[in-house]
């Protein structure tokens, strides 16, 4: 008899199927699927628990499940089952990019969870995770929050960006201040890091404090950037992301 649980995370887009009961939700456990799925993916698996993923259409056999944004369900999971969809999320969107040899166009074989080698020419693929920073820059009791075209909610964050081939985490950080505000820092110093399936990020957080400059925003990225202390603080962001941690500790330590 197999005694082992097993778990899916099986998403539609950048929905995952969760199990209801009442107001609370779950991840479905069982034997197989509780949805058809195109294709089942290991995530982890050891002697007792095996994760599974995989995506399915977002037909629905019954009102006990529902579909609901990876994001939002940050509020409903606890921490280790959203850390497990953000790598279940990261595994399905490396898999539907890796079908073929980026360097001969060959269909790529799967010998392992997060491995692929291509059958002609050898090449081996494992997912891909772009590096971006954060910087929450402090001046006297204020801080620097933006709004970028691109965020998704009325809220402000912190100047981030991508780090780009051959730079340290500290000139990228240097770098996207110029380039988004076009302020010096100094005092650089790392906070933390998060992984963010978004599709496949790690976020790098770094404290820093004002050296000179005037803001001057970068237009095609930026509608609006200022320093804002503890009393006028616009909407932030939600709790599930680094920026937030970020903002919350500064709030809870005065300099
Ligand atoms: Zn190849």
């Amino acid at each position: 008899m197999n005694t082992k649980t097993q778990y899916f995370y099986i998403f539609s887009g950048e929905d995952l199927l969760l199990e209801k009961d009442g107001d609370r939700y779950a991840i479905p456990i069982g034997e197989y699927p509780p949805v058809a799925v195109d294709r089942l993916l290991e995530v982890t698996v050891d002697e007792k628990t095996g994760i599974y993923t995989g995506e399915a259409s977002h037909n629905l056999p019954s009102d006990t499940y529902e579909f609901m944004g990876l994001r939002t369900s940050y509020d409903f999971l606890d921490k280790d089952s959203f850390r497990i969809a953000g790598k279940a999320f990261e595994i399905n969107h490396w898999d539907r990019h890796s079908r073929f040899c980026p360097a001969c166009g060959t269909a790529t074989e799967h010998p392992l969870p997060v491995m692929k080698i291509c059958p002609n020419c050898k090449h081996e693929l494992y997912p891909v995770i772009s590096a971006a920073i954060l910087v929450l820059i402090r001046k006297e009791d204020s801080i620097l929050l933006i709004r970028a075209k691109n965020f998704r909610g009325p809220f402000h964050g912190l100047v981030a960006g991508f780090l780009e081939t051959g730079e340290t985490l500290e000139e990228c950080v240097v770098r996207e201040v110029r380039e988004e505000v076009a302020l010096e820092i100094k005092n650089i110093r790392y906070f933390g890091n998060q992984p963010w399936p978004f599709p496949s990020g790690l976020m790098v957080g770094f404290i820093a404090d004002y050296a000179g400059g005037e803001i001057c925003i970068q237009e095609e990225e930026l509608s609006s950037a200022a320093f804002y202390n503890r009393g006028n603080l616009p909407e932030i962001p939600r709790k599930l992301s680094l920026a937030r941690k970020m903002i919350d500790w500064w709030i809870a330590n005065p300099s």
